[in-house]
């Protein structure tokens, strides 16, 4: 018997087979299937989730579904509303295995057209409220683990309306629109479904938002000591014309800093922007961008040569202990004490020239002015290749309220070299969220985003496990972002803390159970991370 995908294209990725379904109706015959051959079902954004899309790649008897197609965009330019499909990007993916994905075709050029030089050629038009720092990923994706622009001001879940999932029911495919209540009802399935759902409700297959006016921004990137930041009270409450961390991330329409905290640096990297209207002169309007990577006398090839060197070299220094330790294994006679020694020298020595590499190349290292178009500026980190300078991250999500006492506690912490790593913490903020799962859920949030260069050889777990352990045990109960390193299911702060985190947390269970009654979607990662069965 021919099954119901014989004519639905299918794409190897990373040795997975993807289905390519090319219309809605294709998604529910994808369903039908896997729920006949008993498989769960999981849908690749763009892949930008670590370690969850490749743990997900490698589980066994599972679907896997792109829905790169599925990524037509409706907009009312009258009224601004937009619907989308979820396979859509927000901009251009330079890493789409389909290759599908375009500027032309992303959903922030069909708001608000650029020509090649990030200049409009005709009024702007409209705009999504925040963005993340890049806008790699797909609506579906961005949307699931409930991604996050820097901002308190301004949340991209606040223009969504609604969404429409299809998933299947007791007995056959079906679909559903979850719609924002007028009442604005905090008990409506639509704060459950429709946003940081983890894909658990069903695949998202459109959405549709209430887009403003499209805006520009205005913004700076400074380089303050870590002792003496004119700027913002890094860790106390705010003095005079300085404001406290919280004041500034409060005020400031978009922000995030950047924190070398090793000994050796102790900077923070503070880049803000305002919003600033679109509309006036917008004929003469002339980008300035913000450069985050240096870019020799303009050219994108030698910016691309300059992240490809700053990762061998990362590469052949992580690996040179390695190398030295058999050199001197044959000079030394095994057991000799001043070995050790050497080789915890070499070690210092090795942490501080990645480190060096590491700041050279993510920190374009002058202060900067720059202005831009809303969908141009805000992702400051699209400059970044993900494929020459990976970065993994574990982000843990604080009620605003801590934020002096979390930097505080930050910096006894990073007093441990071994806590300090040799690399840079993000550290920016959130809006409050009426969804179930978002990580903001109730409060603005206070963000510490712990980065990991992908290609250090050693276990991120072992070096984030030590925030994932100190912070509550100071008494900081953080959330951590659903795309990023999680906490060990099974250690203090798997399952069990976080369901105490989430006061909805049965809710959101109750209607997955409803919306998913054969676990179609409990992909082993899922049931794993957060205990479902
Ligand atoms: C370099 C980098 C920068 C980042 N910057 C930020 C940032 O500034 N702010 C922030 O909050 N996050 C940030 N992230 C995290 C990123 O936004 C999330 O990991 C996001 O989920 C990635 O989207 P994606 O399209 O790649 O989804 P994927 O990683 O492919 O998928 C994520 C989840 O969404 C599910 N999913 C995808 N599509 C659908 C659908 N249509 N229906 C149902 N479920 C679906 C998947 O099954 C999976 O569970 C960053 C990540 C990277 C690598």
């Amino acid at each position: 018997m021919q099954t119901a995908s014989a004519n639905i294209p299918t794409l190897p990725v990373n040795g997975v087979t993807f289905y390519l379904p090319q219309s809605i109706d294709d998604v529910k015959a994808l369903l039908r299937q896997a729920r006949q051959a008993n498989q769960s079902v999981s849908v690749r954004g763009s892949g930008h989730s670590f370690p969850l899309t490749p743990q997900t790649e490698t589980s066994a008897n599972t679907m896997h579904i792109m829905l790169s197609h599925l990524n037509a965009v409706s907009l009312d330019k009258t009224t601004g509303i937009v619907t989308v499909q979820a396979g859509c990007h927000l901009g251009l993916d330079p890493f789409d295995p389909t290759k599908i994905s375009t500027t032309e075709n992303s959903l922030c050029y069909q708001l608000d057209p650029l020509d090649a030089q990030g200049r409009r050629t005709q009024p702007p038009g409209w705009a999504l409220p925040d963005l993340g720092g890049i806008t790699h990923q797909t609506i579906g994706g961005f949307m699931a683990t409930g991604s996050s622009g820097g901002s308190t001001k301004f949340a991209f879940e606040d223009a969504l309306l609604s969404v429409r999932v299809v998933y299947h029911g007791e007995t056959d495919v079906e679909e559903r629109v979850f719609e924002r209540p007028a009442t604005n009802d905090p008990n409506d399935p639509f704060y459950g479904a429709a946003f940081a759902s983890m894909g658990l409700m069903g695949i998202v297959v459109e959405a549709t938002y209430q887009c403003i006016p499209a805006f520009n921004i205005v913004g700076s990137e400074q380089t303050f000591s870590q002792s003496d930041c004119s700027m913002v009270d890094l860790f106390g409450p705010g003095s005079g014309d300085t404001p406290s961390l919280q004041q500034f991330l409060n005020k400031t329409d978009y922000t995030r800093l950047m924190w070398w905290p090793q000994a050796s640096e102790q900077e923070m990297v503070i880049w803000q922007a305002a919003r600033a209207d679109a509309f006036k002169d917008w004929q003469t309007f002339v980008p300035k961008p913000y450069l985050e990577v240096p870019k020799p006398f303009g050219s994108q090839t030698l910016q691309d040569v300059i992240e490809w060197l700053a990762g061998k070299l990362f590469e052949t220094i992580d690996r040179l202990p390695f190398f030295i330790e058999l050199i001197i294994k044959r000079i030394f006679p095994k057991g000799n004490p001043t070995r050790e020694e050497l080789i915890r020298e070499l070690e210092k020595m090795q942490d501080g020239m990645l480190l060096r590499i590491l700041k050279f190349f993510v920190s374009q290292g002058e202060d900067q002015q720059f202005q831009d178009i809303w969908w141009n500026g805000l992702p400051m980190d699209n400059q970044m290749s993900d494929d020459l300078f990976p970065v993994w991250f574990t982000e843990l999500w604080i009620p605003i309220e801590q934020t002096e006492a979390v930097m505080q506690f930050l910096k006894k912490f990073y007093q441990n070299p071994e806590n300090a790593g040799i690399f840079s913490v993000e550290l920016y903020a959130a809006k409050a969220s009426e969804f179930w799962l978002s990580p903001a859920y109730g409060t603005d949030v206070f963000r510490v985003d712990v980065f990991w260069f992908a290609k250090n050889e050693e276990n991120p777990v072992d070096y984030y496990d030590r925030f994932w352990r100190a912070l509550p045990a100071a008494g900081f109960y953080f959330r951590p972002h659903w795309g990023k390193y999680l906490p060990d299911p099974n250690g203090p702060q798997g399952i069990t803390y976080l369901q105490a985190q989430y006061p909805r947390w049965n809710d959101f269970m109750t209607l997955r159970q409803q919306m998913d009654p054969h676990n179609l979607f409990v992909t082993p990662y899922w049931q794993k991370q957060l205990g479902l069965s």
